[in-house]
């Protein structure tokens, strides 16, 4: 007998995301002045696995590691299809190497889809993470003679035909936005490049980067518990608005939001408000939280106090990229961004001091001045 059942009892294929976190064991990934890359993807995953289990019930949360160990990039893959993945988040960190002159000042978040990369610098990074499988000692044969440091390797990721794509654009452009409000990251945009995992796992799939561990801010924030909550709270948020929009078009009733507002959000996931450092030529990524940790000790210069705040823009702020503004007491104060210590403090009030003769330092432990 023939049983044809209507589409709204048929029993629905569990939602699947698996989480990745990057590197692992005795590959540490990129390493910042303490803290090294490994650790911050997996405390990263960690709480954005828990955030998902806890406020949405119908979604299974596989992880390719949960612990401090080394798996393969194919290995990864091999976890995810086995799991038959409905959504592939592989969480990285960003780094460019010592020769930059924008090594200490570089940041943002970007996340990327499988594709052929269209800029050097996307190129870069996927070189950098697909480099893992250099460890392995046959990784020519597994890899298929595909040779991370060849740039003639990446074309086979153009021919890929990934039937994904518009669905991880979809969901990569969700991370990028939440990334950019609830994590206040600078926004460096949805990229695309030639990633191992993107182009082996046979799901929706992207990589993020979530910042820069080369600048000493960024470091600060990704190394700090609340700066991971972040983080984890910003992904979390675009994964519960790309199920909602699969549970839609796949003419499932979708339940009251559970967490509608921001403000709810930031309740039921534990995340902070975080000051905001502002761009003043008002160009490009203007938002980037400065960071706290409460291993991570930096310095900042205070350069100017108004009783109102000043506008974005304005003539104050001549010949300043960046500063960071918050509002104490009854009194907005502005100082410059992050520094890594206090020669670089000296540095900087030095420079300052010729346009406001009073600035002075001041000293952030885990967010908050200390003196
Ligand atoms: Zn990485």
């Amino acid at each position: 007998m023939l049983l044809v059942l209507p589409v709204g009892i048929m029993a629905q294929e569990p939602f699947v995301v698996v989480l990745d976190a990057g590197h692992g064991g005795h590959d540490p990934g990129t390493i910042g002045n303490k803290a090294k890359e490994k650790d911050i993807n997996l405390g990263v995953v960690l709480k954005l696995g828990e955030m998902i289990e806890k406020n949405l019930s119908d979604v299974k949360v596989v992880y390719t590691r949960k612990g401090d160990y080394f798996k393969t990039l194919q290995e990864r893959c091999d976890i995810a299809n086995d799991a038959k993945g409905s959504l592939f988040i592989s969480v990285h960190v960003n780094s460019v190497d010592r020769k930059n002159r924008r090594r200490s000042t570089i940041h943002g978040a970007a996340t990327y889809t499988l594709g052929l990369h269209r800029s050097a610098d996307n190129l870069a990074v996927a070189k950098r993470e697909n480099a893992v499988m250099m460890l392995e000692d046959d990784y020519s044969e597994r890899y298929c003679g595909f040779d991370p440091n060849s740039t003639e390797s990446y074309i086979i990721f153009e021919l890929n035909q990934n039937k994904h794509l518009d669905q991880s654009i979809e969901f990569a452009g969700k991370v990028q936005k939440e990334l950019r409000t609830t994590a206040s990251r600078a926004d460096n945009g949805v990229r695309q490049a030639g990633f191992w995992v993107l182009a082996k796992t046979g799901m929706p799939a992207v990589l993020v980067e979530l910042d820069f561990i080369c600048n000493p801010a960024s470091e600060a924030f990704m190394a700090s518990e609340s700066g991971r909550r972040k983080l984890a709270t910003a992904i979390y948020n675009a994964v519960d608005d790309y199920k909602r929009a699969y549970d839609i078009s796949t003419g499932k009733k979708v339940p009251e939001k559970k967490v509608s507002s921001k403000k709810q959000r930031r309740q039921e996931t534990g995340a902070e408000e975080a000051p905001s450092v502002e761009s003043a030529t008002g160009g490009s990524p203007s938002v980037v939280s400065p960071g706290s940790a409460s291993s991570v000790r930096t310095y900042r210069v205070q350069f100017m106090t108004s009783p109102r705040k000043v506008p974005k823009g304005s003539s104050k702020f001549r010949g300043i990229d960046e500063y960071v503004e918050y509002h104490e007491g009854s009194m907005w104060k502005y100082s410059s961004t992050d520094l890594a210590d206090m020669r670089s403090a000296r540095r900087r009030l030095a420079e300052l001091r010729k346009k406001f003769p009073d600035a002075f330092i001041i000293t952030i432990v885990d967010g908050q001045r200390v003196n």
